[in-house]
């Protein structure tokens, strides 16, 4: 295991939740947002990345999928992280739960920090529109309803920005609109 591995890992990781954390205080969720992807600190998780360390420029669990077949830091990270559509996946379920409001704004936050840390200074207000659309929209697994929620709030973030976007009243608007009689 090279050191720079381990040290480059940890700044990703780090930088992710910094930038997490900043928009989950716009989001009203500080709390989550402080405690946002701390299972990444579990050896079983760290370990693997920093195996796999993309030079924080691409997910080494991508990485890991494509050596290993598949990544025990994925399923122990989606069994332990509620925001994420994996952990609610069912696959007994004719149709996939509504994600609480409330993991489902700490999975903005997810989504355009990760989209940030990894763009850097290409990262531009489409950026996330555009990788929600063409890589997560038609793959994820999840009701339509959570699905439309996420391109709404993307699609508002593309025209007007993160800030006029990011406020617990505006997302639990556009929640609200799909999600509000479950939930
Ligand atoms: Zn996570």
């Amino acid at each position: 295991m090279k050191l720079s591995n381990i040290f480059g890992h940890l700044k990703t990781v780090l930088k992710h939740k910094w930038l997490v954390f900043k928009l989950s205080i716009k989001a009203g969720i500080p709390i989550r947002g402080f405690f946002h992807d701390i299972s990444k600190f579990s050896p079983v998780e760290f370990w693997e990345s920093a195996k796999f360390y993309q030079g924080g420029k691409r997910s080494p669990i991508t990485k890991a999928k494509m050596e290993q077949g598949y990544s025990k830091a994925w399923i122990h990270h989606k069994n332990n992280n509620k925001h994420h559509f994996e952990y609610w996946y069912d696959y007994t379920l004719k149709e996939q739960p509504i994600i609480p409001f409330k993991y489902c704004v700490e999975m903005v936050c997810d989504k355009l920090s990760a989209s940030m840390v990894y763009e850097g200074s290409n990262w531009t207000k489409e950026s996330e529109l555009k990788y929600w659309l063409e890589h997560e929209y038609k793959n994820a697994i999840a009701n339509d309803k959570i699905k439309e929620f996420f391109t709404e709030v993307f699609t508002e973030i593309s025209k007007k920005g993160i800030d006029e976007v990011i406020s617990k009243k505006n997302l639990k608007r556009i929640y609200d609109k799909y999600c509000r009689s479950s939930n």
